[in-house]
């Protein structure tokens, strides 16, 4: 059986996992969840919290941390939608702000749930540093904080060419901005850690039990190859494949970020980049570079280059221009570091909605909740979007359920072909956008 170790340097470093049972025979419970990333963990954890006399059962097609959950950066952060800019131009000044307090909130819940529960996810609390490489960047990073600022969110700390290269010392690296709020944590052993946590708040799991049909009557019977679930509730958790769902065929389109690791670095090469706090680190493009350091002594970086999808297609992975760009581009910003190794290379699904920012709420009506949208910031997002759909799942009206982006009139994506020439234009935008800001710095 597929054990899912090639999906991430993450999933395949972590210790041996052991898996739960499939879902067998028919089972009868109150909320069944469709997916065991962080967004359907958190949200079982947080609905058992909330009601312990719940059942609650949560299903996964493959295993814990298979999807975004199990491959991502780990980057706990407070990045709402593209930029603040982008989401002012479109929602306005109150919405920002309120998209950012909700942001800052789910990263304290991530800090507050790893300490309460002591979980073992490698994380650990440096901060996260926005670098600019060309003066233009650095202007989109002090427009950034000066909107922030304006709106009341405070600690975003302006940092110049030599503040930024007293932390991490890359000769590319212009000036930038520093958030101390945030951490890092390694994911797959996060999302198999929030699986203990869930189920230890009373929750079941179950593995390689896809959901293959639901059936919407006075309760709900939701059907995987080995069983079924009667269920009172439903909440689809599934992310980035819920356009493969009937009813969110047109919220949300997959698109794919991918990232490699280097070998542990000595050292001497250590001593050569500084990087002593080891922050969470992005660049200013709009495809931006992100990297980290790992708890092990490497560094890993994704970002450069995305991968669409056309229709029902998840199949990309793996995009060699991608890794070939990022293990160049790596050596680029730390030239110490030319002739190391690469030992991993993988990528995953990110879930779009088409106006870029997420969408949470009920489908159909209030028995079926969903959350789909966190693009590449949903590590911290997910977690408090858990407590929001317990929230609507319990009918209990809370600051969260109130807050503008639950239960929105979603825009849709268009049909195919119309979806994949929407996407491609907005990154091709994107790409011709970052050549014009930074010239031909990445070859
Ligand atoms: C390479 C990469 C780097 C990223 N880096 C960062 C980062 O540094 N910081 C950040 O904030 N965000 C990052 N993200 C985004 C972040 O990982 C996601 O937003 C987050 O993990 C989404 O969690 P989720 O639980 O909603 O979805 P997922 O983790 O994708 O879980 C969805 C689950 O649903 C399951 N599923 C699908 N269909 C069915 C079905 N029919 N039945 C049962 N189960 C089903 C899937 O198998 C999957 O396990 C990154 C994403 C990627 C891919």
């Amino acid at each position: 059986m597929n054990d899912h170790r090639d999906k991430s340097f993450w999933l395949d470093t972590h210790p041996p996992y052991e898996e739960n049972q499939p879902l067998e025979g028919l089972q009868r419970v109150d909320v069944a969840v469709l997916g065991a990333g962080f967004t359907g963990l958190s949200t079982a954890y947080h609905l058992r919290r909330a009601e312990p006399s719940l059942r609650v059962a949560v299903l996964e097609a493959e295993i814990v941390g298979f999807g975004a959950s199990g491959r991502n950066g780990g980057f706990s952060m407070t990045l709402f939608g593209m930029q603040p800019a982008l989401t002012k131009a479109m929602f306005g000044a109150a919405r920002t702000r309120e998209a950012q307090r909700y942001m800052e909130r789910a990263v304290d819940l991530v800090d507050a749930m790893v300490r309460e529960h002591d979980m073992q996810s490698d994380y650990w609390h440096p901060g996260y540093l926005h670098v600019a490489t060309t003066d233009a960047h650095m202007r989109r990073i002090e427009k950034a904080a000066r909107l922030l600022e304006e709106l009341g969110i405070a600690g975003h700390e302006l940092l110049d060419r030599q503040a930024v290269r007293e932390r991490v010392d890359s000769p590319l690296f212009v000036g930038g901005s520093f958030e101390a709020r945030c951490g890092i944590l390694n994911p797959a052993r996060h999302v198999r850690e929030l699986k203990r946590v869930a189920e230890a708040a009373g929750a079941e799991v179950y593995e390689r039990s896809p959901v293959e049909s639901i059936e919407r009557g006075t309760r709900f019977c939701l059907r995987t190859p080995g069983g079924t679930v009667e269920a009172e509730r439903v909440v689809i958790a599934t992310n980035a494949w819920s356009h493969l769902l009937a009813g969110l065929r047109s919220r949300e389109a997959p698109v794919f970020t991918h990232m490699v690791v280097t070998e542990p670095l000595n050292e001497k090469q250590w001593e050569a980049i500084g990087w002593a706090g080891r922050e969470g680190l992005e660049d200013a493009r709009n495809i931006i570079h992100y990297l980290r350091p790992t708890a092990d002594g490497r560094i890993a970086i994704g970002g450069y280059r995305l991968s669409v999808s056309f229709g029902r297609d998840m199949d990309h992975d793996l995009n060699p221009n991608a890794f070939a760009g990022l293990e160049r581009n790596l050596v680029s910003m730390f030239p110490p570091l030319a002739g190391v190794r690469f030992t991993h290379r993988w990528g995953g699904p990110v879930s779009v909605t088409a106006d870029l920012v997420p969408a949470i709420g009920q489908l159909g009506d209030a028995r079926c909740v969903y959350s789909v949208g966190c693009i590449g910031h949903g590590v911290s997002l997910t977690h408090l979007n858990g407590q929001t759909l317990a929230d609507l799942v319990l009918e209990r009206s809370s600051e969260l359920t109130e807050t503008w982006f639950v239960n929105r009139r979603v825009f849709p994506w268009p049909p195919e072909p119309l979806r994949a020439l929407a996407t491609h234009a907005i990154l091709g935008y994107m790409k011709v956008e970052d050549r014009v800001l930074e010239g031909n710095k990445w070859g």
